[in-house]
């Protein structure tokens, strides 16, 4: 289909489009679809802009990720669909690991993202063979299953819309979690350590920009920016900017 870009709603529609694209060819899950509905929801609702409490909170993350000694992001159906040049480049700059981890966990579809990582050029990418598993989840279920040397050794992984139950899980296996997730309500925003509520199509772009411009900082600056961050806090405004927004435009 193709959308005339003077439709006031073009973008939101392109990325709707990516999604539909990702379904058809096997990459993105349906139930994929109704999570980005409640995220377009929230979205919509925050002004569809990265707001400055979640600025702060990508700066956080990123000095997270850079002081990690194993960092990992991990790679999902919508994902995989919605920012596969930016995720691999994120994971370039910031010389971090690539797995795929689905809560819809088919092989077919692990495959097909794995392809699709590799046409964008990602080399390396972790998820297609998984020996271990998140210890609090049963070991046998599929979305407990991840990689050695990848999320389950990682200390910091990044998880961009991501389940409530494994963030917890990650949470309890005592590494520092950083979610993505336009929900500031969700289980997953809550048991984060950092939870970036912002739009991947933004967030990801702007902790590229983020990376590049910290990655010179010593230790003990990474470590004073990453103590000073409050996640509770982070949540609270968030729930705010979407009240006062909302109040102020009707
Ligand atoms: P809980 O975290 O409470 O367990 P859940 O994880 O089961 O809930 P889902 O709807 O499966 O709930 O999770 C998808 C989450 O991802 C939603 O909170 C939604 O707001 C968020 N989301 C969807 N699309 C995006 C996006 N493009 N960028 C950021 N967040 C998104
Ligand atoms: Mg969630």
């Amino acid at each position: 289909m193709t959308i005339p870009k003077t439709h006031p709603r073009y973008q939101s529609l392109c990325i709707r489009e990516r999604l539909t694209d990702g379904v058809r060819t096997g990459i993105t899950s349906q139930v994929g679809l109704i999570a980005h509905g409640c995220g377009e929801a929230f979205d919509y609702l925050l002004g569809e802009r990265t707001t400055e409490s979640a600025m702060r909170a990508e700066e956080t993350a990123v000095a997270m990720l850079l002081a990690a000694s194993r960092p990992v992001l991990s790679v999902n159906g919508n994902v995989a669909a919605l920012v596969p040049d930016e995720i691999i480049e994120l994971g370039r700059v910031l010389n971090a690991a690539i797995e795929i981890n689905l809560f819809y966990r088919t092989e077919e579809r692990v495959r097909a993202i794995a392809d699709h990582l590799r046409l964008h050029g990602a080399s390396g990418v972790l998820g297609t063979h998984p020996d271990a598993s998140l210890h609090p989840l049963p070991p046998d279920h599929p979305r407990s299953r991840v990689c050695k040397g990848g999320i389950h050794d990682a200390d910091v992984v990044l998880v961009p819309l991501e389940d409530g139950d494994r963030c917890q899980a990650l949470a309890d296996m005592g590494k520092s979690v950083i979610a993505i997730d336009l929900n500031p309500l969700s289980r997953t925003a809550k048991a984060a350590t950092v939870t970036i509520v912002d739009n991947v199509v933004r967030a990801i772009p702007n902790m590229i920009g983020l990376t590049l411009r910290m990655k010179d900082l010593d230790a003990d600056r990474l470590d004073d920016i990453v103590s000073r961050y409050d996640n509770e806090e982070t949540l609270r405004t968030a729930i705010e900017e979407i009240v006062t927004r909302g109040v102020a435009e009707v």
